[in-house]
């Protein structure tokens, strides 16, 4: 499981984060949305243990992160890059890591190819692959599926579903309300580093429908953070 308690990022005179809590047990997918600037990346980076909080704590062990842009070598294959995540990370048996994370994410047939011939959709599986290599009990995404098409979307979904009805926790952070919909059980609402809202999609849902009549999801969302006051 991971949790956050009363965790806070003031960057200069700027909130990024005002005294956020929550918490997630073992295969939960928790879903956090919010406009831009909302401090969801600011979060991500937090409970990785990438970013240090003004205040406030962290609570969990072995968390896998995986960002939008991590730092990989276009002229290393995919399994050498992953190598040397691997070696980075210290994991134990780093072959071993490798070639399950491979397996994982269904790239063994690719784990010889330069990773700049990979298409977006293989790069982001690289990506999770990386954040897998320790056996994280806690995975943390950013934006996973933005570079996706639908195909691709899909595989990474039913893999990283897969994962957390393991046991698996998995939070992410999306600007996809359909997919914070269908593949969270709860969803964090962050606006200007505020936690507005924390309960399952359903109970959203019936949060933004008291903002007025719903023609989507995503209009009433809008209207909802308006109603609050961002
Ligand atoms: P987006 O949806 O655009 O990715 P976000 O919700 O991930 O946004 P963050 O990137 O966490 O938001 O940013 C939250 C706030 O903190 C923003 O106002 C941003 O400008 C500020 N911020 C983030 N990182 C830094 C930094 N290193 N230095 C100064 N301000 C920062």
């Amino acid at each position: 499981m991971i949790a956050a308690r009363d965790v806070t990022k003031r960057y200069g005179a700027r909130d990024a984060l005002r005294s956020v809590s929550f918490s997630a047990p073992a295969g939960e997918r928790l879903a956090v949305i919010g406009p831009n600037g909302a401090g969801k990346t600011t979060l991500l980076s937090i409970l990785a243990g990438i970013v240090e909080p003004t205040s406030g704590s962290v609570e969990g062990a072995g968390i896998g992160w995986v960002p939008q842009q991590p730092a990989v070598y276009g002229k290393l294959s995919v399994r050498e890059n992953l190598l040397l995540f691997a070696r980075l990370e210290k994991v134990g048996d780093a072959r071993g890591a490798v070639d399950r994370a491979l397996e994982q994410t269904g790239l063994a047939e690719r784990a010889g190819d330069e990773l700049s011939t990979l298409s977006g959709g293989n790069r982001q599986r690289v990506n999770i692959a990386i954040g897998l290599l320790a056996d994280p009990p806690v995975l943390l995404l950013d934006e996973p599926s933005s570079a996706l098409d639908p195909r691709h979307r899909q595989r990474v979904w039913t893999f990283l579903d897969r994962l957390a009805s393991e046991g698996t926790t998995i939070v992410f952070a999306t600007h996809d309300l359909a997919e914070a919909a269908r593949h969270a059980d709860r969803v964090l609402v962050l606006a200007d580093g505020e936690l507005l809202f924390g309960g399952t999609p359903g109970e959203l849902e019936t949060a933004v429908g008291e903002s007025g009549d719903p023609v989507d999801f995503e209009a009433a969302f809008v209207a909802y953070l308006k109603e609050r006051g961002h």
